[in-house]
């Protein structure tokens, strides 16, 4: 764990999960203060594949320590607050098939982390669609607690060494491990690989580059009134710029009227370099029937790795057997959240298998 390293490092962003567990995990950050840290699977991302990595490898016996670039846990797993309304920006509900998945929403569920948001949305079809309790980045604050994570801490270099990895992040920090697991969107995994020197077969080169992202840009409105979005809260229109519409109001995460508009590919790959309130504006006039109130303010976020265009067969890709080195995330095992989830399980199980 964290305080057992050599030279521990300092993150003042994991105070607040580690408050989470109280009293004891003080000692650990503050014995945390020093720039540069040994572990053994130095994780990057604190996404869902990440997160699901770190605490199998942690379960496992094994100290994994997770990396994030941003101020929160979750990645793609978004939220945000604007004037008292609350949003979920990046993913809108997760779907679990995959049984171990399920066991993981059901004990997110009994800690009040998350919870069935409904069966469908042009009509029941049965298949439970789950949101996050208060919204979707509790369900990644909830999966973290217990894993060691530092935030705003964006890995910048990466290289070999004789018996492991050596990194180093934005901040000044360097960190060695045994082992290390890349979860970003691809594109973002090969930039590092590349600045790192490290080269890949040509055959998996070719495959990885071929992996693209469709990109969303995401409209969060305050409304001053109820929207006309139908229960339970979400819809596809069938045309139109508009790829997603939701009602965070009525899905129950908002205390205010807050609609999320997500546009479709095309739109948001045409308007990507345009100015991004007036892209707002297009996609709030296009949205205007399910409305049917003044949007008092908005906000524009724009995803550039969405979701993923094309989903890998492996589960994880193994660039190197040893020292171990795992890409992962959602471009592996299934698209979405599940798909994540379980791209993390995967590489946590081949780092396992390549240090046994
Ligand atoms: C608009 C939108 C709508 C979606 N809707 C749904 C939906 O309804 N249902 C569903 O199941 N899925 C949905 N998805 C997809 C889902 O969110 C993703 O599949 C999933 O969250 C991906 O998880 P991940 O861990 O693979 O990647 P991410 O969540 O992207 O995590 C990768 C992490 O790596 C970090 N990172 C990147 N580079 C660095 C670096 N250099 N140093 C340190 N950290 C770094 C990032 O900050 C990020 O936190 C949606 C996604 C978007 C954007």
């Amino acid at each position: 764990m964290a305080g057992d390293s050599k030279h521990p490092v300092d993150g003042v962003k994991t105070v607040r999960l580690r408050l989470l567990r109280g009293r004891r995990d003080w000692c650990l950050i503050f014995r945390m203060n020093a720039t540069h840290y040994t572990t053994d699977v130095l994780v990057i991302g604190a996404g869902i594949a990440g997160l699901m990595a770190a605490a199998e490898l942690q379960r496992e016996g094994r100290r994994a320590l997770v990396l994030d670039k941003s101020r929160g846990v979750g990645g793609r797993l978004a939220s945000r607050r604007i004037d008292g309304a609350t949003f979920d920006h990046g993913a809108q509900f997760i779907t679990a098939r995959d049984p171990r998945f399920v066991t993981v929403l059901e004990q997110g569920r009994q800690k009040g982390a998350m919870e069935e948001w409904c069966r469908g949305f042009a009509g029941a079809d049965g298949h439970a669609r789950w949101r996050g309790m208060p919204a979707m980045s509790s369900v990644a604050k909830h999966l973290a607690v217990g894993l060691d994570l530092l935030l705003e801490t964006p890995l910048l270099a990466l290289r070999r060494t004789d018996d492991g990895w050596h990194a180093e992040t934005t901040t000044g920090r360097t960190f060695t491990a045994a082992a290390l697991l890349l979860t970003p969107p691809v594109p973002q995994s090969l930039a590092l690989l590349d600045a790192g020197g490290i080269v890949l077969a040509p055959e998996l080169r070719t495959r990885l580059d071929s992996i693209e992202y469709e990109r969303c840009l995401a409209v969060m409105a305050v409304l001053d009134g109820p929207s006309r979005i139908p229960p339970p809260g979400g819809l596809t229109p069938v045309d139109g710029p508009i790829a997603w519409i939701a009602d965070n109001q009525l899905k129950g995460i908002s205390a205010q009227p807050a609609v999320t508009i997500h546009a479709t590919h095309a739109f948001s790959v045409s308007h990507w370099d345009l100015d991004r309130h007036e892209s707002g504006r297009v996609l709030l006039d296009a949205a205007a029937q399910w409305l049917d109130a003044g949007v008092k303010t908005f906000q524009v976020h724009g995803w550039r790795y969405s979701k993923p265009m094309r989903v890998e067969e492996e589960h994880c890709v193994v660039v190197s057997q040893s020292p171990p080195l795992v890409l992962a995330g959602d471009a592996f095992a299934g698209p979405r959240v599940e798909g994540a989830a379980r791209s993390g399980w995967a590489a946590a199980a081949a780092i396992l298998k390549a240090n046994a």
